[in-house]
């Protein structure tokens, strides 16, 4: 008979599907059974999505994203919780609440704009990302366009790096994490609580097929942190691990293929 196996660590990914498989809740579960954990999902939207785009967006109702986390969280127990796509201020407001009483590290990734450039987030929900969710993060892992619609601050360069990150540790978050990913030269990013700095640099890489960064990265933070990482290991590794998806980014349809869980 033997023992019987370990038990994962237990994370759970509250996000949209996308039907291509890229990035999304499909994404995030890759992710996370690629480090060595349990992946569990609350969907808070589906998307009809492939390579070219986005072609439609249902969100789910408030009552159908209570009662999958109840389901999961009641019985299952998690140890890290990440947020991805969010769709509405309703629903936003609905995981705040879910989220605020639980006990454990939470990745907000605030999730805005798909980079096909189809909306993800209503604009009216923005005030409820400010105002309810980030201060529940652990660490809040915006891109440079959510850093400028969440805060208003243009980061042109590595030297407003600091600047958006004081903008986005503003709104309460323990953590930011800046990813300059969209700034020409090395893909670099900066961790800060506001005390110490974390600089976190990986080589350009010559590959278009990057759908499905954002996910995998707060994903893989995510991951790390249910693991027992503290914030900066965690972080480490999961920027050599969406480093590593990115450079095994491949061709998939006719537009952005994705990047690749199986490197
Ligand atoms: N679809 C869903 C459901 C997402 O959550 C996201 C990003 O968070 C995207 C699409 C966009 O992915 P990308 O900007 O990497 O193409």
């Amino acid at each position: 008979m033997g023992t019987p196996p370990r038990t994962p660590p237990r994370v759970l990914t509250v996000a949209g599907s996308d039907s291509g498989g890229g990035a999304g809740i499909q994404a995030d579960l890759k992710t996370m059974l690629a480090l060595g954990t349990h992946g569990m999902s609350v969907l808070t939207a589906v998307t009809a999505q492939n390579s070219l785009g986005v072609q439609g967006v249902w969100e789910l109702p408030a009552d159908a994203v209570r009662a999958q986390f109840r389901a999961v969280v009641d019985d299952i127990g998690v140890a890290a919780v990440k947020t991805g796509m969010l769709a509405s201020a309703d629903l936003v407001e609905t995981v705040a609440g879910l989220l605020a009483p639980l006990d454990v590290p939470v990745v907000v990734d605030p999730v805005g704009v798909s980079k096909h450039g189809d909306p993800l987030l209503a604009v009216d929900a923005l005030d409820a990302v400010r105002g309810r969710l980030l201060p529940l993060a652990t660490v809040a892992t915006p891109n440079l366009a959510e850093v400028a619609q969440l805060t208003g601050v243009v980061v042109e360069g590595e030297d407003d790096l600091r600047r958006a990150a004081d903008a986005v540790l503003g709104y309460g978050p323990r953590w930011a994490l800046i990813k300059g990913g969209h700034l020409s030269g090395d893909a670099t990013d900066l961790l800060t609580d506001g005390t110490v700095e974390h600089w976190l640099r990986a080589p350009r890489l010559d590959n278009r097929h990057t759908h499905g960064t954002g996910c995998t990265y707060a994903s893989a933070i995510a991951a790390r942190l249910a693991a027992g990482d503290p914030v900066p290991e965690a972080v480490a590794a999961a920027k050599e691990y969406v480093t590593g998806a990115i450079r095994a980014g491949f061709a998939l349809g006719a537009g952005i293929g994705p990047v690749h869980h199986g490197h």
